[in-house]
């Protein structure tokens, strides 16, 4: 069943979607090279719960994890890239870093990732950064009342074909509201004009992640971590957004990204 949010749930998810972004934006300044990832892990933790926030992953048992997740962040270095298990790993010079996070604020969520570069860039790595969050932000500008779920879809795959990374569809974009996973799965690839009829008032997850030179990937033994099946470098955007007859509102927008 698909939900339509009223204005003021809109609103509610946006408190959400606040404190996600809040808590991005500080992860990004913490990571650097010598730190661990369990660090980084622990100190979200200590954000949610003086926020009286919830994390959507604690406890989170899906079909293809490995019994309940228990952390609050999704930790994926370089060629790991969506569902990371946070473990005991120190930061190395040039490690690309995917923090993903969704909590739930007095009974609405939000989901948000972003990739960031430890210590010295590679040109090659800062190139798939911008292409999933261009992919992101093309996703976003179409997200509007009378468009359809394909063209989404569509946007979000034209721009992986220029940058010229294939694009997994087994894990892409989704419904999110009262709880992290609502119905509609949005493919990173798709035909534009099909699919649903997009409204006022979806509340979607859009996500597009890419590896350098495959679309296949692998689990860890661990149960949780995917991998490009090739060991190539990844990256991962995400937002929630909400669809308004105003057009897009991003509700995980950080500070440093603009309006
Ligand atoms: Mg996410
Ligand atoms: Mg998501």
């Amino acid at each position: 069943m698909i939900e339509l949010k009223t204005p003021a749930e809109i609103q509610r998810m946006h408190v959400a979607g606040r404190f996600v972004a809040e808590a991005l934006s500080e992860v990004g300044r913490l990571a650097d090279v010598g730190v661990n990832l369990l660090d980084l892990e622990h100190h979200v933790r200590g954000m949610i719960k003086q926020r009286g926030a919830e994390s959507c992953y604690w406890d989170y048992a899906p079909s293809f994890g490995s019994g309940p997740f228990r952390n609050v962040t999704c930790l994926s270095v370089n060629d790991a890239v969506l569902h990371g298990l946070p473990h005991d790993y120190t930061l190395r010079d040039g490690d690309v870093l995917t923090v993903d996070l969704a909590v739930t604020v007095d009974g609405w969520s939000a989901d948000s990732a972003r990739t960031v570069v430890v210590g010295t860039a590679a040109e090659d790595d800062l190139r798939i950064i911008r292409a999933t969050e261009e992919a992101l932000e093309a996703a976003i500008e179409v997200a509007r009342p009378g468009n359809r779920l394909g063209d989404i879809s569509a946007a979000i795959g034209a721009v992986a074909g220029d940058y010229g990374y294939p694009v997994n569809t087994e894990f892409g974009g989704h419904g999110i509201g009262r709880t992290m996973h609502e119905d509609l799965h949005i493919p990173n690839k798709g035909r534009a004009g099909r699919g649903l009829k997009l409204r006022s008032g979806l509340t979607l997850a859009l996500e597009p992640w890419f590896a350098r030179t495959t679309d296949r990937i692998v689990f860890d033994p661990d149960g949780w971590t995917i991998r490009s099946a090739d060991g190539s470098r990844t990256a991962h955007s995400e937002h929630t957004v909400a669809i308004t007859e105003d057009g897009p509102l991003v509700l995980t927008r950080r500070e440093s990204e603009g309006p």
